[in-house]
């Protein structure tokens, strides 16, 4: 089976230190990407970790396919335990990282530690160095990577960096990546603020060493397809299926007192393609589908918004400007923070003033959040935590602010918000395509279990591989079987250990059936819970049943 190559590298920040370990038997089994470092970070992290503390770890993976030159392969994996949902977290971003970091001939980065001062890490082929840099304390995202750039030449698409939000530990902080990419679900740029780590760069010339054999016959025809696809998504990327979406009855609104936005033409689609100036894309992507916007009377420039940025600072603000989407979404990338958690969480304090449509006072808390100034402090939180003192509900699932896509009229989609080892996010199983398409009828939960859990072991395998969300309907089944030289099923099974690890991890902190809750009700819950746990062969109460079936393989290198 097709698997990446090359070390784990582990830097412990505290000690200064850089040791690599020869995973060749874990690659073997796990391919790379989010199955490969969700088992390192199931063995090498305490169960009872403090998210913050020294011993936490942050894993960021490349798959097999950041080597070829086919189009959906411009992404990485980042995976840790995240101090939102207190459980595993992966995240998944696009750029052009993954080939700079391949160049440095390791196939796993891994971050412990803490440093006494703001550091920055730059890995090479030939080592690693560490470089204080208390100047960029307080940096914004594109103020850190400018820095690299005019010290070392290194640009935006050599680094990761974590903002202000990042630095004062706001719990849905992004990583960043070429500025405007974010690792952004699950708070993974609090955990590198607090180990102190501004920014790590990667730069080599060393991809021969690790170099991997991919078939080149569906690698040329998924480029060719990509190249010549006249679908929407390539001039209006996700936003494309806002008015769909909104007709549909799933796009929350005004802090979830609504399904269905009157303003959504304002901020969909043909409102972002409009301010669209050039074509952007991730790394050997031809589809590009990246959203590169600008509006001159207003001087707002940036990347997006995505259709979730749409929802979080549109429809549930009740902000119906595109331009003010916009300039939401610059703020949360150039502060480093996750678009729809901070826009869920500005949308709970926007409720709790009575203040909907007030995209100027949107902007204002969200740079509060950043800094934690006054009531920022607070909400930095997130909305689990804050939404008693803003008398308002919470909406979220372990601690996880919802995407939009509307669980209460997409009823196997809530049932997944719900079980997500991750909490409320639409990529973990994405049944909201099959509900949207009517492939599978949205109403009710019974009888789709085990099609869940399909869509599960799927996308770990996806971002396994790794491969963008967007490719599916050209990096197909039979394609991926190609491509891996394995059986779909096979991938299947890399999907289910990875979920069984994350699960697994998170029983040990004490999550568990009570813990796969939705702050509202959708039809039979309890008897699709324990449908979906009879699919997965877990317990009842929603823990694993059997230790020995997430084996402990010999081929993890524990951490002492
Ligand atoms: S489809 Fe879009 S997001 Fe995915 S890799 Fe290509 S350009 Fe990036």
């Amino acid at each position: 089976m097709l698997h990446a190559n090359g070390p784990l590298l582990t830097v412990d920040v505290g000690e200064r230190t850089a040791t690599e370990t020869s995973i060749e038997d874990l690659l073997a089994d796990t391919v790379g990407g989010r199955a490969t470092a969700t088992a390192l970070a199931h063995e090498r992290i305490p169960f009872d970790a403090d998210p913050f503390g020294p011993e936490n770890r942050a894993y960021l993976s490349t798959g097999p396919l950041q080597q070829s030159r086919m189009s959906f392969t411009g992404r990485m994996n980042m995976t840790g335990l995240s101090p939102l949902t207190d459980g595993l977290v992966s995240t998944n971003a696009g750029g052009y990282l993954s080939r700079n970091f391949v160049d440095t001939a390791i196939s796993v980065l891994e971050l412990t530690g803490k440093s006494d001062e703001p550091l920055a890490v730059h890995v090479t082929d030939s080592g690693v160095e560490f470089e204080p840099v208390p100047e960029l304390a307080g940096a914004t995202v594109p103020e850190t990577s400018d820095y690299m750039d005019e010290h070392h030449g290194l640009g935006p698409e050599h680094c990761i960096a974590i903002g202000p939000a990042g630095e004062n530990l706001v719990r849905f902080a992004s990583v960043m990546t070429f500025d405007s990419r974010a690792f952004g679900r699950g708070g993974l740029g609090a955990v590198l603020g607090s180990k102190n780590v501004k920014c790590v760069t990667f730069e080599g010339d060393a991809k021969e060493a690790v170099e991997v054999d991919i078939p080149s016959s569906p690698t040329t025809d998924v480029h060719r397809e990509a190249a010549q696809s006249d679908d929407l998504m390539r001039r209006q990327g996700t936003t494309g299926s806002t008015e769909f979406i909104n007709d549909n009855f799933s796009l929350p609104t005004r802090y979830f007192e609504d399904y269905e936005f009157e303003n959504a033409a304002h901020i969909g689609g043909d409102a972002v393609e409009a301010k669209k100036y050039k074509k952007g894309a991730c790394s050997a992507c031809a589809y590009a589908c990246k959203l590169p916007t600008r509006d001159e009377d207003r001087g707002v420039e940036t990347e997006g918004p995505e259709f979730e940025t749409v929802y979080s600072f549109g429809s549930l603000q009740g902000v119906g400007d595109i331009v003010d989407v916009m300039q939401a979404n610059d703020l949360c990338d150039t502060l480093g923070m996750d678009t729809i958690s901070a826009g869920v969480t500005v949308a709970a304090y926007l409720a709790s003033e009575d203040e909907f449509g007030n995209a100027a006072l949107a902007r204002e808390i969200t740079e509060r959040i950043a800094h934690r100034e006054g009531v920022g402090d607070v909400l930095a939180e997130g909305v689990a935590r804050c939404h008693d003192d803003l008398g308002v509900d919470d909406y979220t699932v372990k601690g996880m602010e919802f995407a939009a896509h509307d669980g209460r009229v997409l009823h196997g989609q809530g049932l997944s918000y719900a079980v997500a080892n991750r909490g409320a996010d639409h990529m973990y199983a994405g049944m909201l395509g099959l509900e949207y398409s009517g492939e599978l009828d949205p109403e009710g939960t019974l009888g789709k279990a085990e099609t869940l859990v399909t869509m599960e072991n799927h996308n770990v395998f996806r971002d396994t591989g790794i491969i963008c969300a967007f490719g599916s309907d050209y990096v197909t089944e039979d394609r991926l079987e190609a491509l891996f030289d394995a059986d779909y099923t096979t991938l299947l099974d890399i999907g289910a250990r990875t979920v069984e690890r994350e699960r697994h991890f998170n029983n040990r902190r004490g999550l568990d059936r009570d813990d796969d809750r939705l702050p509202y009700e959708i039809p039979d819950f309890e008897d699709a819970l324990t449908e979906y746990y009879d699919a997965r062969g877990w317990n009842y109460d929603g823990t694993v049943a059997d230790r020995a079936a997430i084996a402990v393989d010999s081929s993890v290198p524990s951490a002492d």
